[in-house]
């Protein structure tokens, strides 16, 4: 074996099969007793619910198009359901089109009118860092960086905006460098939500399969030097010494092995912070306006908490059995959590403020998602680069905190950096 990955995450097993097909003799090991990750598919009284991602942003072509297509994993689009933002106590939809948002009474004329200069705003260059609502807010005016983008980041990140670098969406400054976001985004097409037949965790579980060696339930505990350039990676009375070691962990994970062989970067990715968030899945009687939609996501200083709902039973119809309306609300992340929130009443009182017909759960089921998601505060460059130069030769780390928050982000990544 010639590389050994830690962490059998999507991040972890889609590079070990970016090096196999390049003819590395790869080894994975993982933590966990399955592979996965936060992207887990469980079971749950005649459907299921997902640990992490609900879907991937997929387009024709592109990473996680040829990813898929690689791999035989088979996939489907509900289409474009629609959306909303919670503001001023009503759910205001989100315009799919651009012609649509000049009538929306989502944002004022002058937040409008403001936005329809963004293509001739001139580009910045890339450095200095730049905070992620003082981009939004060059770029598309005050009005949206306070009014319709904190909500946006609470759906992804589940953090305030203002704490975090532009580079929290990478996406947003590669668009930007095709001289202006709606130019970088009419470029770059039109990406559609997709999930594979039988759930997110199905992608991590194939991908596995196309692997020689995965071990699971084989926790890495320790990282030693050798001479001659090789690793001694150890743990659950195993020991492997490979030419090239991958850590595919969060920072934090990463931070741990780190420690004894290279304290520049271990103090680096340790410090960058991760936001843990409250899941509640419940199941309702459909209401027609809801049930074909994504959901809709709150303005975090009127959610006071409460980050929004979607609809995983649209997302995905395997979801929950035929006639049921399945839930999934997102509570606290880096705004924290109110004491109402603690428990599933307070939760349910709070989806019936924005929906008021809203039948009583029929089934809820809670899971607490711990430091599930980076937190790219004003900074992150420099703790990432930081991290990445001080990583002896032989060690690299991949990870969402690298790369972006999303599984497509990752899938591009991956690409570029094998
Ligand atoms: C609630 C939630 C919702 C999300 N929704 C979406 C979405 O809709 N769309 C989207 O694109 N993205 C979404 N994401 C983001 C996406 O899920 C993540 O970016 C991605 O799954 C991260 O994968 P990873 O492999 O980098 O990390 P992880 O999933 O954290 O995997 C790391 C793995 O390393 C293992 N490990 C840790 N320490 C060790 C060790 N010492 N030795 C061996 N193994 C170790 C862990 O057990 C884990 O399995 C969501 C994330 C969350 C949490």
């Amino acid at each position: 074996m010639t590389t050994l990955i830690l962490g059998g995450g999507v991040t972890g097993l889609a590079a070990a099969w970016h090096l196999q097909q390049r003819g590395e003799a790869v080894e994975v090991w993982e933590a966990a007793p399955t592979v996965g990750g936060w992207m887990k598919t469980l079971p749950w009284e005649g459907g299921h619910i997902e640990t992490g991602p609900q879907g991937v942003l997929w387009q024709p072509g592109t990473a996680v198009d040829r990813l898929f297509t690689a791999i035989g994993l088979p996939f489907k689009s509900p289409g474009t359901g629609a959306r909303w933002v919670g503001k001023g106590g009503h759910l205001i939809p989100v315009p799919a089109a651009p012609p649509a948002l000049l009538i929306s009474p989502l944002m004022s004329l002058g937040t409008k009118l403001r936005m329809m200069l963004e293509p001739f705003v001139k580009v910045r260059p890339a450095e200095p860092e730049e905070g992620l609502s003082a981009f939004i807010a060059r770029r598309l005016g005050p009005g949206v960086a306070t009014d319709l983008l904190p909500a946006m980041v609470a759906g992804i990140l589940a953090a305030p905006p203002e704490l975090l670098s532009i580079d929290a969406i990478p996406k947003l400054r590669q668009w930007e460098a095709q001289g202006s976001l709606f130019n970088g985004i009419r470029k770059s097409g039109v990406s559609h939500m997709v999930v594979p037949e039988g759930g997110m965790g199905q992608l991590p579980i194939k991908l596995a399969e196309h692997l020689p060696v995965v071990r699971t339930g084989l926790r890495a505990e320790r990282l030693e030097a050798l001479p001659g350039r090789r690793w001694r990676v150890s743990g659950g009375g195993e020991v492997r010494e490979p030419e090239r070691v991958v850590l595919a962990l969060p920072a934090f994970e990463a931070a741990l092995l780190l420690g004894p062989v290279a304290p520049g970067s271990a103090a680096a990715l340790g410090s960058i912070p991760y936001t843990s968030v409250d899941l509640w899945h419940s199941r309702h009687a459909p209401l027609p306006h809801l049930k074909d939609s994504f959901g809709f996501l709150i303005h975090p200083p009127e959610g006071q908490g409460y980050l929004g709902s979607l609809v995983p039973s649209w997302m995905d119809p395997q979801t929950a059995p035929a006639g049921v309306m399945q839930l999934r609300s997102f509570i606290g992340g880096a705004f924290g959590k109110p004491a109402d929130l603690e428990a599933w009443e307070g939760v349910q009182t709070r989806l019936r403020h924005w929906v008021p017909a809203l039948s009583e759960a029929s089934a809820v089921r809670h899971e607490y998602a711990e430091r599930a998601i980076p937190r790219p505060e004003q900074g992150h460059r420099a703790r990432v680069a930081a991290g990445l130069e001080a990583l002896p030769t032989g060690i690299d780390w991949l990870s969402n905190a690298r790369f972006g928050p999303g599984v497509r982000d990752i899938l591009e990544g991956l690409e570029a950096w094998v």
